[in-house]
Formats: C-alpha cells, sequence, structure tokens
C-alpha cells in the first residue's frame, strides 16, 4: 500500500512509471507544507526495494517495506533539517557536508536492499555550494541510486537542479479526502475528523500533529487571540507584542514562523468570511469574530496585510532583523474603519 494521504495523481505517475521501468534516478516532490511529500518520498524508497511490489504498489509487509517505514533501514537516508545543516537560527542550511556524505556513499553498492535512496527535506535549503556539489551526482547519476529532493519553494532552487529532477507535484487535500483518511488510517471519529479537516485546510500533516499533539492547537487558539486583542490595540501593546514575538523567534525560530502562518489563515479567513465563503474558513473556532470583525476592513485593507506578513515572512529568511521588522509588521496592523467597507 501506498502509506501518503490522497494524492492519487501523484501515486498513479509513481505506480506506472514503475511499471514501465521508467523510473528517474531524481525526483523533486514539490507542494504545499505538510501535504505528505516525505510520506510520498518513502513510499517511493520502499517501491524501489520492496521485495513483493504488486500492481505497481509497494507491499508494506516485508523486511524492505518494514524497516524503511520505520526509519532504519542502511540504503535509505533522509537529509534534512538537524542531519548536515549547519549554522544558528539565523543561518539554517544544507551544507556541503551532507552533499558530500551523499555523493561517497551513492556510489557503494547498497547494503541491504535493491535501491539506495537519499531524501532531502527542505531540499531550498541546500546552500549554493552543496547544490553544486550535488549537481555533480545529479549529471552522472550512480547506477542503484536515486535521490528524491523534497520542497514546498521550488523556485529558491538553482534552475540547473529542478530540470535534472523529475517533478511530481502535491496537492491540497480536499475535505473529503482527509476525514476519509483520518477515518480509515487513523479510526478517528467522524465529528473529530471533520474538526480536523476544517482547521487543517488540506494539510494533512497538520491534522495528524495536531491529533498526536495537542499543544499545536493550543498554540494556534493563543496565536488567533494575540492576533485579535493586538486589533484594538495600541502602539505601545503592538511593540510589546513585536518584542515578545522577536524573543520567540531568537529563542525558537520554527515556533515564531508558525506565528505569522497562523495570523496569515485568520486574514485570509476575514476574506472568505467577507466574501460570503464562511464554511471555508480554517478557523472554524472563531467563525462567529470573524463574522462580526469582516465587515469593518475593507478588501484592500486585507489583501495589502496579507502582503505585509508575507513580506515579514520572505524577510526573516533572508535574516533581516528580526524585531524590526516584527515592530513594522505589528504597528501595520490595520485597525477596522467601523461600517462595511467596498
Ligand atoms: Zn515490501
Amino acid at each position: 500500500m501506498w502509506r501518503v494521504a490522497g494524492q492519487e495523481q501523484a501515486v498513479r505517475h509513481l505506480r506506472v512509471s514503475f511499471q514501465q521501468g521508467r523510473l528517474s534516478h531524481a525526483y523533486m516532490l514539490v507542494g504545499p507544507p505538510q501535504v505528505g511529500k516525505g510520506a510520498l518520498a518513502l513510499d517511493l524508497a520502499r517501491l524501489l526495494n520492496c521485495l513483493a511490489v504488486e500492481d505497481g504498489t509497494p507491499c508494506d509487509a516485508c523486511n524492505q517495506c518494514r524497516r524503511i517505514a520505520a526509519g532504519n533501514h542502511a540504503d535509505v537516508r533522509v537529509i534534512g533539517l538537524g542531519q548536515g545543516v549547519e549554522g544558528g537560527p539565523q543561518r539554517r542550511e544544507i551544507g556541503i557536508g551532507a552533499v558530500r556524505l551523499v555523493s561517497s556513499q551513492a556510489h557503494l553498492k547498497p547494503y541491504e536492499g535493491a535501491n539506495r535512496v537519499f531524501i532531502f527535506e527542505d531540499a531550498e535549503l541546500l546552500s549554493e555550494e552543496a547544490a553544486n556539489a550535488l549537481l555533480k551526482t545529479l549529471e552522472e547519476p550512480p547506477p542503484q541510486t536515486t535521490l528524491i529532493l523534497v520542497t514546498s519553494q521550488e523556485d529558491r532552487l538553482l534552475p540547473t537542479i529542478r530540470s535534472r529532477c523529475r517533478r511530481v507535484e502535491l496537492r491540497l487535500l480536499s475535505r473529503d479526502e482527509t476525514v476519509g483518511y483520518l477515518e480509515e488510517a487513523r479510526q478517528v471519529e467522524r465529528e473529530e475528523a471533520e474538526r480536523l479537516a476544517h482547521l487543517c485546510g488540506g494539510r494533512i500533516g497538520w491534522a495528524l500533529s495536531a491529533l498526536d499533539s495537542p499543544q499545536l492547537m493550543e498554540r494556534r487558539i493563543s496565536e488567533l487571540d494575540r492576533l485579535i486583542s493586538l486589533l484594538d490595540a495600541g502602539v505601545e501593546q503592538r511593540f510589546h507584542a513585536a518584542g515578545d514575538l522577536a524573543a520567540l523567534y531568537y529563542r525558537e525560530r520554527k515556533e515564531a514562523v508558525e506565528a505569522l502562518e497562523v495570523w496569515l489563515t485568520w486574514w485570509r479567513d476575514l476574506m472568505l468570511t467577507r466574501e460570503g465563503a464562511g464554511e471555508w474558513v480554517y478557523n472554524q473556532e472563531y467563525r462567529q469574530s470573524l463574522e462580526e470583525r469582516g465587515g469593518g476592513y475593507s478588501s484592500r485593507q486585507i489583501t495589502d496585510h496579507i502582503n505585509a506578513i508575507l513580506d515579514t515572512l520572505r524577510g526573516l529568511e533572508r535574516n533581516v532583523n528580526p524585531r524590526v521588522s516584527l515592530e513594522a509588521l505589528t504597528l501595520s496592523l490595520p485597525k477596522a474603519a467601523g461600517p462595511r467597507q467596498g
């Protein structure tokens, strides 16, 4: 079986390629965060090593499949944050060391399986030097080796890298797919599955983490509450909040970025609410407050602020001063202009 949730098109592509003996030696799995790119990469690794492939599908039961799924197969390596990533919170990248290791191992015969598979998570974090080194391996692919680059920001990869990989796109899951998966694969009760499907907006990975870690839900709620209180707040409170966020950024960069992403969902929800599409909002618990506030902002104010958040996120990636950019962002939070605007 394929463990990835949904993604029929991507799965069909890999199945057919396998059956026709036309799998590529290099793949780039692209798509929004948390839609299953990592899961599909491991599915492909199982397909390449499974001892009992049937109908272009790994069996999920042989010792190869089981060891890959459990993360302890000697020929399947995942390179991502935490492995081979150099630098502190200000400078995160996959460095040349990790790629050199891959290049040297790629030429060895597999130890225990039929194929060596190297999976680069967040491949957009490859440093330029590392990407250029990887290019050499992509240009002269060793036999029995497959490279899988996983990214949600493919435009940040070198064009020369992109052109040497076969691109497979993953999409946001539909609400029905999410509910179905949670019910079948995780035995989640219908009502809870529907609630998570509402909240995750097609990102099954988010729903699964929320299921496994209720803190994620709590963080989301507290971020939304912070945002809403700031809308009515004065300059001093906004400065204070920017300081808190900057401190969080230095302590736990990922959490601070997630906080801004949560803010983004709220503004997007506000836009949907204004357009009468309340049932599509991410943050269903906030539907009433979105209805109440929706009329106070113009579409222009909302899109401008969505762009301001996106600019801030891009700035943080480029290592601008977090405190200064977060202050600019919180100070630019638009105030509701009163009755419904055009
Ligand atoms: Zn198998």
